[in-house]
């Protein structure tokens, strides 16, 4: 018997309600709350027609510390399950220790005024999470979430020791307009221009935004793509855990006209988050560029293909070295099909879903504030191969991308 809230009504709160309701042994009680009112009935109506479960909704801003707080005491959920915005995590955090609710999220905390995300803000919540006895899960989505479970799971079952991590996110979808992004634009583009991090030899090092690019071949005929290396979040978590890695780096495809649209959107300012004096009134470029832009959930009907989204690990095992492979591949259309919603929604709001199964479970229940992959990876994979995303796992003979080309000094 277990109430969960989901907070926020985008594209991945709309996943993590279908994905939940089908479930209705494990969450028996869904409670869908947002900023709009609206958009969270929108939500609960497709979910009583695809499942014929009614989930109740509430207004709530999740800033507002004091006000989710009340809402929390008042509907004592088992936990929460965050999938607004990175701004919120800590407000949300804050209002779980105060009502006593376990806390879950798929992106980690990042301040709205500066576009940086870390791990350090959550991680200083540690010890106020383990004395009240609360658990908050940080990363449960995909890239994070997935990937650190298959970076995790081949560590465990495959290698002695891993030594070098490649994650890669490609997305082959096509959803026919000519610029728009698969998830919140405001938070995609300042993830996609932000400097580029990546580990080696013990310390991150810093190289300008998409300045290497490669080439990748995706299994089972998704195709070649052009992927370029990029900060993100789990190679911080990532490194840390497994201190054994001698390099790790994160690549994302990305298709010309997306990065030739955003060039141009950068270079004429669309894309700050600095406030700019318009008419008397304050505007942020980059949240007024995301009024814009269609909204990703409405990108459902119309995105065909696939993504392709997996970890290549490097490393030793009985003294000798070995590649592995663990991917999944997820097809938009079928995702739409299920839930009305695109592959990048579902292959973020399935692991959520997963996530909370855990906790609510007890499989991962222990107090404290927890990346994924210090948690066992073994259940949560069974249930990605049940639940909607199955993965494969294949022996590489060899492994490179060492083709890869700095556009640096483009
Ligand atoms: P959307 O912008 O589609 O949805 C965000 C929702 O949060 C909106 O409904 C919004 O309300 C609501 N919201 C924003 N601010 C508040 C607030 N103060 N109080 C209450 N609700 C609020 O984003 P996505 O669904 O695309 O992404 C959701 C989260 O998932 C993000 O944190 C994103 O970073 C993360 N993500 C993680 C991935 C992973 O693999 N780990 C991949 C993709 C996304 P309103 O509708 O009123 O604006």
């Amino acid at each position: 018997m277990s109430k969960v809230m989901i907070i926020g009504a985008g594209g991945v709160g709309s996943v993590v309600t279908h994905k939940c309701a089908q479930l209705d042994t494990v969450f028996t009680d869904i409670i869908l709350a947002s900023r709009t009112l609206s958009k969270c009935e929108v939500i609960a109506q497709q979910v009583k027609e695809k499942t014929g479960r009614k989930i109740k909704t509430a207004q709530v801003d999740a800033d507002n510390v004091a006000e989710l707080a009340a809402l929390l005491k008042s509907e004592q959920p088992f936990m929460v399950i965050n999938v607004a915005l990175p701004y919120q995590d800590l407000s949300i955090m804050d209002a779980c220790l105060e009502a006593r609710v376990h806390y879950m999220d798929t992106a980690n905390y990042e301040p709205l005024d500066t576009a940086k995300f870390e791990y350090k803000w959550q991680w200083e919540y540690q010890e106020r999470f383990e004395k009240a006895g609360l658990m908050a899960l940080l990363g449960s989505g995909f890239d994070p979430g997935a990937t650190n479970m298959f970076t995790a799971h081949m560590a465990k079952h495959y290698f002695d020791e891993i030594v070098e991590l490649d994650i890669i996110d490609v997305n082959g979808g096509d959803h026919g307009y000519p610029f728009a992004t698969n998830f919140n634009p405001e938070i995609n583009i300042r993830e996609v221009t932000a400097e580029c991090r990546h580990w080696e030899n013990g310390e991150f090092v810093t190289t300008a935004p998409m300045s290497t690019k490669a080439q990748f071949t995706c299994p089972e005929e998704v195709g070649t793509y052009n992927i370029y290396r990029m900060y993100h979040e789990e190679l911080e978590s990532l490194t840390k855990h497994f201190p054994s890695l001698k390099r790790a780096q994160f690549w994302m495809s990305f298709s010309d006209n997306y990065l030739k649209h955003l060039e141009v959107l950068g270079n004429v300012g669309m894309t700050g988050i600095e406030p700019v004096e318009f008419n008397g009134a304050e505007i942020v470029p980059i949240q007024f560029l995301r009024k814009l832009l269609p909204d990703p959930a409405s990108l459902g009907p119309r995105t065909k293909g696939k993504t392709c989204i997996g970890c290549i690990v490097k490393g030793q095992k009985d003294g000798k070295e070995k590649i592995v492979y663990t991917y999944n591949i997820c097809d938009h259309e079928a995702c739409y099909a299920e839930v009305n919603s695109q592959a990048i929604s579902y292959t973020t709001g399935v692991p959520a879903m997963i996530g909370a199964k855990m906790m609510v479970e007890g499989k991962w229940m222990q107090p404290g504030v927890w990346n994924m992959e210090q948690l066992n990876p073994d259940p949560f994979m069974d249930d990605m191969n049940q639940y909607g995303l199955p993965w494969k796992v294949i022996e590489l003979e060899s492994f490179s991308l060492a083709n890869s080309s700095s556009n640096e000094s483009e």
